[in-house]
């Protein structure tokens, strides 16, 4: 603390498996229940190449709030997608693609939490075609796990993509996660479903 040395912090998200948090410096120190207080230093700017010291941040306490705001929000991003691939075993929920560098974690109904902890089962691992076209009602899960494809899209001719990619999921049972407090909750993809047959 006295020396303002920078710190990483590492969070478990599972299974030693760490988000890091940097830098970190202690602010304030409670020997007696061996805890400190620790804030988010923003002078190592090189890791925000976004943060500037310019007119609509005028005090460094601004910036560091500033900061600190964006750095909570970027780690439940972050969290939110680890947890919810790793759910599925690092699968595509609709076709079961096992790319991790392809799969998205898409939520179910739009994060009104940016900050809070993540849940997963407002969300569905769906690699980048799958979460596109759930996102623009091109397909709809219903609260049986069924996927449904749109009409129009189930009556258009084209490649091997729309063919194999989406015309063939009709009906389709999605993959959930082994553990019932993981699996997509029924009463978010029903309002959401509801989205997909207004679309
Ligand atoms: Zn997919």
């Amino acid at each position: 603390m006295n020396t303002r040395t920078p710190l990483f912090y590492f969070i478990e998200l599972y299974d030693h498996f760490y988000q890091a948090v940097w830098p970190l410096i202690i602010i304030q120190d409670f020997p007696s229940s061996l805890c400190v207080k620790a804030m988010i230093e923003p002078a190592y700017k090189d890791l925000r190449p976004g943060i500037s010291m310019d007119e609509s941040i005028e005090s460094p306490i601004d910036v560091r709030r500033y900061v600190t705001v964006e750095t909570r929000r970027r780690l439940h991003q972050n969290a939110f997608r680890e947890l919810v691939i790793h759910a599925y075993d690092e699968h595509c929920a609709i076709c079961n693609l096992h790319h991790p560098g392809l799969l998205d974690a898409a939520h179910i109904i739009g994060d009104l939490e940016d900050e809070g902890i993540p849940i997963i089962n407002n969300g569905l691992s769906l690699c980048k075609i799958h979460h596109a076209a759930y996102d623009q009602n091109f397909i709809g899960i219903d609260q049986d796990y069924l996927v449904h494809v749109r009409g129009d899209i189930l009556e258009e001719r084209d490649g091997p993509m729309l063919k194999h990619g989406l015309q063939e999921l009709e009906g389709w049972n999605i993959r959930t996660p082994q553990k019932r407090s993981e699996k997509p909750d029924p009463d978010r993809l029903a309002l959401r479903f509801r989205d997909f047959l207004s679309a």
